[in-house]
């Protein structure tokens, strides 16, 4: 576990990525043993990490004080992404029974979103809560496509939204509908920018693999929307962002830091495909990085906006 991995390492393409690194820290695998690892979610609290293993219909759980993981929920209706709430509650998406569900401090589950105007979603994928308790994820077609990470099916919508919900009605609303693929989504840290990566191009040739940036309104809604960067190594999936408003994004080869205005400025290396990422421990300056069969993570010199 502390070890050097094979395959890992660092690449500073803009001496700015240098400051984001600690000398000596080096990325430790923490656990493998998954088929296609995703949704990284951090528990303050408990000290916890949950994530989802998507074929094998499960979500784990690393416990940061023994490094221990252990099975947290299976079946897990083939969940996805995952955050949490300003009330602490975990928010996830479900490929499965295609939804949005919030757990509630009994357990219980709730729906959040399942529909929109009447048509069952397609298979919703990473999902953010904004600091005025509005939840806002991405709509793809993953999960219906084939049977590995859902169940295929076709799309009642017949296409691939983002949407946001106000929890105390249920009110959903599409807020990005020029998407092909809608995938991660987070917001800058002074919540004014809205990012989504679109990952078209995995079944559309010649289609997208950015980060777009959209202008949020005090009402919600989103104007701009222009490419922020262009992933140069597979796709941008999912990503967060620092208090420096840095943009820390899965890709091919690893994690890829993008600076604000979009400049790839340095490459977490990782020697599987890296799904998504978030920031954790108690001063967020973990990173947290789901690759393929393996959960990783990496300190660094920088802090995760909080509470993701
Ligand atoms: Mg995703």
């Amino acid at each position: 576990m502390f070890g050097v991995i094979d395959g890992t390492g660092f690449e500073v393409i803009d001496p700015a990525f240098e400051a984001c690194l600690i000398g000596h820290a080096r990325v430790e695998r923490l656990w493998t043993g998954a088929r296609w690892v995703e949704g990284p979610v951090w528990f303050a609290a408990g000290r916890y990490l949950l994530f989802s293993d998507i074929p094998n219909n499960r979500i784990m759980r690393f416990d940061e004080t023994d490094g221990s993981v252990s099975v947290f929920r299976e079946p897990s209706n083939n969940a996805n992404g995952h955050t949490v709430d300003r009330q602490g509650r975990l928010v996830s998406c479900e490929h499965l029974t295609r939804r949005v569900t919030r757990t509630e401090f009994d357990g219980s589950i709730t729906v959040i979103a399942d529909r929109f105007e009447g048509k069952r979603l397609n298979s919703p994928n990473d999902v953010i809560v904004k600091s005025d308790g509005t939840i806002w994820f991405t709509d793809p077609s993953y999960g219906i496509l084939m049977d590995y990470e859902g169940e295929r099916a076709e799309s009642e919508i017949g296409a691939c939204h983002v949407y946001r919900v106000e929890p105390e009605t249920g009110h959903i609303t599409i807020v990005a509908d020029d998407y092909v693929k809608p995938n991660g989504l987070a917001f800058s840290p002074d919540e004014s920018v809205l990012y989504i990566a679109d990952t078209g191009i995995t079944h559309t040739p010649g289609g997208p693999a950015h980060i777009r940036g959209h202008h949020v309104a005090a009402d919600g809604s989103l104007s701009g929307g222009q490419v922020v960067a262009d992933c140069s190594n597979g796709v941008f999936d999912g990503f967060r962002t620092d208090r420096a408003g840095r943009i820390w994004s899965s890709a091919a080869d690893g994690v890829h830091c993008l600076a604000p205005d979009g400049t790839l400025i340095g490459k977490i290396l990782i020697p599987e495909m890296v799904s998504n990422v978030c920031f954790g421990g108690p001063k967020l300056n973990r990173l947290f990085i789901t690759g393929t069969t393996s959960l990783y993570s990496v300190y660094l010199n920088v802090n995760g906006v909080s509470p993701v």
